[in-house]
């Protein structure tokens, strides 16, 4: 994966915009199941996805962006799920944990990858930033993960 500026900046805010609305629907979904606390998690998510969507907007000015094709950014549910992405069967919330954490190791992945590939010092620079980011979202929801299976191994497995 070697990208030119606009390339890489392209991919990140499609990322941050995936995140940002898949976020917000699993808040929506542990909000009807009646979990609060997941939520919240879910809906800080999103905000903060927002707000790094932004924050890369900023950055590009007036740069032209090129159009990504969907399948390069949109998260994945796990095989546990099934192919089609259904909201509702993430009512788990250890379901959706994982299904998150999984879009955010990949999301961490692809920043690494893009970093190590990198000859245009900026974008490898930027790169490194987002794996960054990435990773302590990952930490984040292990933290809630671990926190679950103290309040429920069961639903753990
Ligand atoms: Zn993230």
């Amino acid at each position: 994966m070697r990208y030119d500026l606009p390339e890489f900046l392209a991919h990140a805010v499609a990322l941050e915009q995936e995140a940002t609305e898949r976020y917000r629907e699993l808040a929506e979904v542990m909000e009807s199941a009646g979990n609060e606390p997941v939520a919240e998690v879910f809906r800080d998510m999103s905000r903060y996805s927002a707000l790094h969507r932004d924050d890369i907007l900023a950055r590009t000015d007036d740069m032209e962006l090129p159009i990504l094709r969907s399948w390069e950014y949109r998260w994945r549910v796990p095989p546990e799920v099934g192919e089609d992405f259904e909201p509702s069967a993430m009512a788990s919330p250890y379901l959706a944990l994982a299904y998150a954490r999984g879009n955010e190791i990949r999301g961490m992945r692809y920043y690494q990858d893009v970093a190590q590939a990198a000859t245009d010092a900026h974008v490898r620079h930027l790169a490194m930033e987002f794996a960054n980011d990435e990773s302590s979202h990952v930490e984040a929801l292990d933290r809630w993960i671990a926190r679950l299976r103290l309040i429920d191994p069961a639903t753990v497995g």
